[in-house]
């Protein structure tokens, strides 16, 4: 894997190009972007034909481990890797080990071993067992093993835990991947753990770039799932900024459930190159993106509470415009708010569908339209549309 900084806007936001991605050899991918969010394989809610109508979904499909290692017998038995068993053999695949669209339970982690949750429970994963794991999905790019149960209560003892305990899995597992002849074109991301300690952050990073890898996953922040929502990137940037001064500068660096939209914006100033789509997974978004418009030509139905809508709510029951102005998606083509809130309110599956359909393809737009920005030298332009939006300051 090549990746190569085109230009950097502001304080760090990186335009990048990612090329010589092992079996995919022949694709360029630009960043900022996102991944294709899937559980068990799948796009919640959308099969393989449905996905095909969503204009712009991402080359990179990420895979929660989590979902996966109950069924490693049978994903190991298939040989030929979970791209082809899911049918997204022609696509990028990416394995985190934790479902950021699913919090994850404290106290799972110990010196030999990390938890994953599934839905029929844990399963620990020695460094043994995650190779042999990534060995039966046999994905694109994975990342290493990482003890990141850490937020901003941990202490720093803890937090000195996780690093000891990640640089240790880091170590047990690098040797049986490079020895493993189903993971030779396999990349490894290096996670970045530490919780809120800057000097254990600091120590996680430094070991970790002596090791070699192709990129790295910061995390450790939180416990993913709804509410990390609300978390708040502004009050970490400076020791995200401490983590970015010590990695390479050609190696991508990726960050998981980094939402909303003006949470991504910031992020992508503080150098993240790549972010997961499990955000659009609920409410509809209603995100005016488009910066160049002018001021008075902009869509009067723009929404003032924030880049979502609600579309439960009874004021929609009668609203027949589309989920948003402008918006050509197929949802949007074809449906109308009133009918998607119909559809929610009696249950029918279809209403996720749309909805998701709509949402996914608003979110891979923003990421086509941060990068245009950055390309335009208009980073700070779509950032001041989108804070206007948010409340954001
Ligand atoms: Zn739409």
């Amino acid at each position: 894997m090549k990746f190569a900084v085109q230009c950097v806007r502001g304080k760090g936001a990186r335009l990048g190009t990612l090329t010589d991605l092992g079996c995919h050899s022949n694709l360029t991918l630009e960043t900022p972007m996102c991944m294709l969010y899937t559980r068990g394989g799948s796009a919640p809610y959308l099969g393989i034909d449905v996905l095909q109508r969503v204009q712009g979904t991402p080359a990179v499909v990420h895979m929660p481990l989590n979902m996966l290692a109950q069924f490693q017998e049978v994903i190991a038995g298939f040989q030929a890797g979970m791209g082809k068993f899911s049918a997204l053999g022609n696509q990028l695949l990416y394995a985190s080990s934790h479902d950021p669209a699913s919090e994850t339970k404290s106290g799972k982690n110990d010196k030999h071993s990390i938890g994953v949750w599934g839905r029929g429970g844990k399963v620990q994963l020695d460094p043994e067992g995650f190779v042999k794991l990534q060995e039966a999905v046999q994905p694109d790019w994975f990342q290493s093993m990482a003890d990141g149960d850490t937020d901003q209560s941990s202490t720093s003892k803890r937090c000195k835990k996780a690093v000891d305990r990640t640089l240790f899995f880091l170590d047990e597992t690098l040797d049986r991947w490079k020895k493993s002849e189903k993971l030779q074109k396999s990349c490894m991301f290096g996670s970045i753990v530490g919780g809120f300690d800057a000097r254990e952050r600091k120590r996680c990073t430094l070991e970790t770039v002596a090791r070699n890898l192709d990129g790295y996953v910061i995390e450790g922040f939180h416990h993913y799932g709804p509410s990390t929502e609300t978390f708040d990137l502004h009050g970490i940037a400076d020791l995200i900024q401490s983590i970015m001064c010590h990695l390479p500068e050609d190696k991508p660096r990726v960050m998981h459930a980094v939402w909303r939209p003006d949470a991504v914006l910031q992020a992508v100033q503080l150098g993240v190159d790549i972010f997961d789509s499990s955000y659009p997974l609920g409410l509809a978004l209603v995100l005016d993106y488009n910066y160049n418009t002018p001021l008075d030509e902009r869509p009067t139905q723009r929404e003032t509470t924030g880049p979502t809508i609600d579309l439960n709510e009874k004021r929609f029951v009668d609203d027949f415009s589309p989920l948003l102005a402008e918006c050509t998606c197929y949802t949007c083509k074809n449906y109308s708010r009133a009918y998607v809130n119909h559809l929610l309110n009696t249950g029918e599956l279809l209403g996720r569908i749309l909805l998701i359909m709509h949402n996914f393809e608003q979110y891979f737009g923003f990421f086509a339209s941060i990068r245009h920005a950055m390309a335009e030298n208009k980073f700070e332009q779509l950032q001041q549309l989108v804070n206007e939006q948010t409340g954001t300051t």
